[in-house]
């Protein structure tokens, strides 16, 4: 049985179901959720994302966690975590620069959190060679990851987090949620009558009417336990992912499958589902769990920050003329306006009262 016509029959039995339960199904299904069967990165894959496109977006993030764990007092010993690690290539660029700080490397204690075991087995590949104290430890969720002073990173994870959609009709809101066509014959969106008022981020209440707004729950919360653990124990998280600095009505959700956009809802299972993070909401929970919210700013102000230009220099010193060309390419796919320069956003979860980290100073 495909998983559409799984969800066909439990919509038979159930009725309609929300939109993040579908993309929960979609792309986290034990069976036939997209991340649970596939490595789907790269050029012969669905996308392609920044650690993958070149070593410097890796390597900078790394001196970033060194310098964020100097900051929190180097301590000795720190989490390191992942969140949504891919192939693991972002976190052992980041391991190979680590080094460069000095008694960074050996406070580190690495945690994967992943849900796919296609990818966590990828990962402990690229990450098997790796001189650390400790081996890495893997766990499903960021509540399994001990308490403690931790740097969290999360490169494209909130972009994949189960959303809800709510159209707002006059005063009033109708949740939208995915229902079998009426011949039978596949998935569509309908919308329910308005019954109660969702809880929504605090910049989407007043939305003019006929718009639709997404809200992203487990974002939301997982932002929440990030800030509580930064706020308590010390250190810092970063999260870059494609998105608005603002809270603003609209409709993001969206499907790509060989770098192609399809119907979210065609297919379910083949294609990667992602909605833009909305960082107005993210950073608006950060302080109300009491740590400090830095940014939003764009990737390529970020990059450029820590210096992207002159390590890509010296990467071209030593290159080939080739290589030197794929480091120009790299750089100008990170940076530039039109590729992920702009659309790419940065922000920095610290505690209260801690300096700016690198990257974000004026
Ligand atoms: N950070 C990587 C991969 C981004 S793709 C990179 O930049 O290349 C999203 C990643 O998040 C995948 O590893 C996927 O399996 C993982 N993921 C998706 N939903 C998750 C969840 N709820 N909890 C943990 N990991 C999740």
């Amino acid at each position: 049985m495909s998983l559409e016509e799984i969800l066909i029959e439990r919509i038979g039995n159930n009725g309609p179901m929300s939109i993040a339960d579908f993309m929960e199904q979609a792309l986290s299904h034990p069976e036939h959720g997209y991340y649970m069967r596939r490595d789907p990165f790269g050029v012969n894959g669905d996308f392609i994302t920044a650690p993958e496109i070149s070593q410097m977006f890796g390597e900078l993030l790394g001196l970033w966690a060194g310098v964020s764990w100097m900051m929190a007092g180097s301590p000795s010993s720190i989490n390191f975590v992942e969140l949504g690690p891919g192939r693991g290539t972002l976190m052992a660029d980041m391991l190979h620069a680590a080094p460069l700080v000095e008694g960074f490397a050996e406070a580190i204690v690495v945690h994967m959190v992943e849900t796919s075991p296609v990818l966590r087995a990828i990962q402990e590949q690229t990450l098997k060679n790796t001189a650390l104290k400790e081996p890495p430890l893997w766990h499903k969720a960021l509540a399994d990851v001990t308490e403690g002073s931790s740097i969290i990173i999360a490169n494209e994870f909130f972009d994949a987090l189960p959303i809800e959609q709510y159209f707002k009709a006059g005063d009033y809101w109708c949740p939208r949620v995915v229902d079998v066509k009426p011949d039978g014959d596949g998935l569509c969106f309908v919308l329910l009558p308005p019954f109660d008022v969702p809880e929504l981020p605090p910049g989407l209440i007043d939305v003019e009417s006929d718009v639709m707004v997404e809200v992203c729950p487990s974002a939301l919360d997982i932002t929440e336990d990030i800030s509580r653990r930064v706020t308590e124990y010390g250190g810092a998280a970063l999260f870059i992912d494609y998105g608005h600095s603002q809270s603003a009505a609209g409709e993001t959700l969206q499907a790509l499958k060989n770098h192609k956009y399809q119907d979210p809802l065609v297919d379910p299972g083949e294609s990667d589902l992602t909605s833009h993070v909305d960082f107005g909401a993210l950073a608006q929970r950060v302080f109300a769990s009491g740590a400090r919210a830095i940014g939003p700013i764009t990737q390529g102000d970020f990059l450029y920050a820590l210096g992207i230009s002159e390590r890509a220099d010296a990467l071209t010193k030593k290159a080939n003329p080739k290589q030197a060309e794929d480091i120009r390419s790299a750089l100008r796919r990170l940076t530039d306006v039109e590729e992920m320069g702009e659309l790419y956003k940065v922000m920095a979860v610290i505690q209260q009262g801690t300096p700016v980290p690198p990257g974000f100073e004026q």
